[in-house]
């Protein structure tokens, strides 16, 4: 194992903890970044992202620990928010020793961070973090984990449609509603599997052919466009591709009553809630309806372990979290998505008052 590994404290205002690592000897360059762990020890998950600099991964970093820290807090999972990333191309920098160097940096937080997967990091890579700290979490079933939380967050997602329709329509059967996917991967194509089943007709865009291909034979689902499914007239968008595509210039092209769906940070800015919002389209946030993964990895943390039937409990929860957020937003005029940051806010306040 190298002994290189040169450990800096960054102080950032209103962060518990950013650190730095770096080992010249494997080529690590990461940071973990603990927002607030006032409800519980920060989890969140390690991400290899090729940034084009050190300020840009520090950025974002931050971002998604405060993201980690909201999603929990109103999941109720009793954990707190953290990241990590590693700067540099997966497919050229990732190695045995750099993940032991990752190891070493979470263990040195001394378990105020628990890392998982995340974009770039697999389960297979998190085994060799855990050589060097025991604070990883979302190893696989045979390691003692909660394992892949895909199948969990899409559940999550699918409860979280149906309230979304319910809310709209007046109505949560997804039968006959005409329901456009935007990427039918692990969550989004477990979400079109239920869906179709429940009835609903489902239109999905992906840039894997041979996934929508799949999708057609077995469940009859609709293929369409990746440039046009955002476009497309249909009950509910559920955009589980990517972030970001909720912006000026997608909104006022939407021809959907209902965006609900897995990806993260899907509004390119806090204000486009808004932009949704006086559109009359219903937003369900996207830290909320897609916690699913999030919950079932907590569960690692209650005492005696994982344990499916109680991850699988308070996943059902996601639709009455939803209903609080929406109720709030109509008594208070304010977006869906901000009513959910003011109550994601208010939880960890209170978590502070009463700590
Ligand atoms: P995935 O990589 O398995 O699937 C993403 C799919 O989107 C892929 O099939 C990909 O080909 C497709 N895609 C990419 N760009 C596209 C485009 N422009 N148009 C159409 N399709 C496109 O990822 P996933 O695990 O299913 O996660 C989906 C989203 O949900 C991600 O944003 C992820 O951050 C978020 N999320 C996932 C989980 C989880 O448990 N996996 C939890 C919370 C949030």
């Amino acid at each position: 194992m190298s002994d290189t590994l040169q450990i800096s404290e960054i102080p950032v205002e209103g962060y518990e903890r950013v650190v730095r690592g770096v080992d010249p000897e494997t080529g690590l360059h990461a940071f973990v970044a603990v927002h607030d762990t006032t409800l519980g020890p920060a989890l969140g998950g390690l991400r290899m992202w090729n940034y084009a600099s050190e300020e840009d991964a520090l950025f974002d970093v931050r971002r998604l620990a405060k993201g980690m820290s909201y999603k929990s807090a109103v999941a109720h999972t009793g954990l707190g928010g953290g990241k990590a990333v590693i700067i540099g191309d997966a497919k050229l920098i990732k190695s045995d020793e750099l993940y032991l160097g990752v190891g070493r940096l979470v263990d040195s937080l001394g378990g105020l961070y628990t890392t998982a997967e995340d974009v770039n990091t697999t389960i297979a890579d998190l085994e060799i973090v855990r050589r060097a700290t025991k604070y990883v979490s979302g190893l696989s079933r045979e390691s003692g984990g909660s394992g892949n939380p895909s199948s969990y967050t899409a559940y999550g997602v699918y409860l979280g449609v149906r309230a979304a329709l319910g809310w709209a329509f007046d109505n949560d059967d997804p039968k006959g509603r005409t329901i456009a996917i935007q990427g039918v991967g692990a969550v989004g194509g477990a979400l079109a599997e239920r869906l179709s089943e429940a009835g609903a007709i489902v239109y999905a865009a992906d840039r894997n052919q041979a996934r929508l291909d799949d999708l057609t034979e077995k469940f009859g689902v609709k293929q369409i466009a990746a440039d046009e499914i955002l476009k497309m007239e249909c009950d509910l968008l559920a955009p589980c591709a990517l972030g970001g595509i909720l912006n000026d210039e997608t909104i006022p092209q939407l021809c959907t009553k209902v965006v609900a769906g897995a990806a993260n940070n899907l509004l390119l800015k806090p204000e486009h809630g808004k932009s949704l919002n006086d559109r009359g389209i219903l937003y369900a946030p996207d830290y909320v309806i897609n916690a699913g993964g999030i919950v079932n990895v907590s569960v690692e943390f209650h005492e005696g372990g994982y344990n499916e039937v109680v991850a699988l409990r308070k996943i059902e929860r996601i639709p009455q979290a939803l209903k609080e957020l929406w109720t709030i937003a109509k008594e208070e005029n304010i977006p869906p998505s901000d009513a959910a940051d003011s109550l994601a806010q208010r939880i960890i306040a209170e978590g502070h008052a009463t700590a």
